[in-house]
């Protein structure tokens, strides 16, 4: 590996801020390396339709050895703020930020290890299927970018997305998440005057919150109120309480339990709450929007793609472990739509802090283990 060209390509991109919808000048860099590589790349019309500066960079490579299925290699172009300026500090092998923004080494990264994979595969003239290259916006705001991304348009139907702490780690589960909106709907009245002519939205939600299993809430499964607002002023009782909230679980039927758990919680407690006035009885109500936000990541450990990277670890002689994660990547996404796809852990350290660091030597680990998953998936 050329330890000294990755550092210095990481050092260029980390100094390149691309917060999520600015990516187009890392977009800008990252078609010209890819071209002067040998790939045709294209770029979608995913920026358009999020607001984006730019879209997802498609880059396809040429197989050089015959009949060889075509390969995924995914990370993201967008960092979290604060990255308006990202001045990277070198201490030997040691890259982390003077302190005022995030590295960015999520998921650059991941990107500089596809890179120079590529590179050395070329160089080293290592037999190789077609290659697809896919670097997409907006990960960060909620896996934007390869929502809006026509997996219909890669040629492979397996491969690795690079976005997760940790080396030699592939992520094979994470959860689906369902995102939920609550609008608690009470009686507006008089505070002092007529009390017992309202219902209070306030009361109903805290009644529900308060019966509601949240956190973790087992070993698959989290939940999360996040928001609250509702109310005018303290002499008014509440008419309207909205709650947005979230469940994730690696598994649907956890999902769908938890999300069942959390409406009965709020329908429970608004059916204990009416007033009759004049005849005429009114009762609290919830309106409630479920929506999935992404599908499970859900990879056997006997998966090919497991097999892969476990065999191309142990030819390196390095360590090789699956694991699950609460959090999402890119690999849901495309694990959703059917492709077997992980997530590799690529060296990123601290990650969406001002603390974020990256050690050289895990990129160059991670670049190795990529040019030896190719070569194995070539046969
Ligand atoms: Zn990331």
């Amino acid at each position: 590996m050329n330890k000294t060209r990755l550092r210095d390509e990481f050092l260029e991109l980390a100094r390149i801020p691309s917060i999520s919808k600015r990516e187009g000048n890392v977009a800008k860099r990252l078609t010209a390396i890819l071209e002067d590589l040998g790939a045709r790349v294209q770029v979608d019309d995913a920026g358009e339709k999020i607001g984006s500066d730019t879209g997802n960079l498609l880059a396809r490579f040429p197989g050089t050895a015959p009949d060889v299925a075509p390969f995924l290699l995914c990370g993201h172009m967008d960092t979290v703020p604060p990255a308006d300026h990202v001045r990277p500090v070198v201490d030997g092998d040691i890259i982390r930020t003077d302190g005022t923004s995030v590295l960015g080494g999520d998921d650059k990264s991941g990107i500089v290890a596809i890179l120079e994979a590529v590179r050395q595969l070329r160089e080293r003239r290592i037999a190789h299927g077609p290659i697809d290259v896919l670097f997409t916006i907006c990960e960060e705001l909620g896996l934007l970018g390869a929502k809006h991304f026509d997996v219909g348009r890669l040629r492979a139907r397996t491969g690795l997305i690079l976005d997760c702490d940790g080396v030699h780690e592939l992520i094979t589960r994470a959860p689906a998440a369902n995102r939920m909106q609550f609008v608690v709907h009470g009686l507006e009245a008089h505070a002092g005057l007529a009390p017992e002519q309202g219902i209070s939205a306030v009361q109903v939600a805290a009644e529900a919150i308060a019966a509601m299993r949240l956190g973790r809430v087992d070993a698959a499964t989290t939940a999360n109120v996040g928001r609250i607002e509702g109310g005018l002023a303290s002499n008014i009782i509440p008419n309207r309480v909205v709650l947005r909230a979230e469940t994730r679980s690696l598994t649907v039927e956890g999902l769908e339990r938890q999300t069942r758990h959390m409406l009965e919680c709020l329908e429970v407690a608004a059916s204990r709450r009416s007033v009759t006035i004049a005849g005429k009885t009114t009762g609290a109500r919830v309106e409630t929007r479920v929506e999935r936000d992404y599908e499970p990541l859900a990879v056997a450990d006997g998966a090919r793609i497991v097999r892969l990277v476990r065999g191309a670890a142990e030819r390196l002689t390095k360590p090789f472990l699956t694991r699950s994660t609460g959090a999402a990547s890119d690999a849901n996404v495309f694990g959703g739509r059917g492709l077997e796809v992980a997530n590799l852990g690529c060296g990123m350290r601290q990650i969406h802090t001002v603390n974020e660091w990256v050690d050289v030597n895990d990129m160059v680990s991670t670049s190795e283990l990529l040019v030896e998953t190719v070569r194995l998936h070539a046969g």
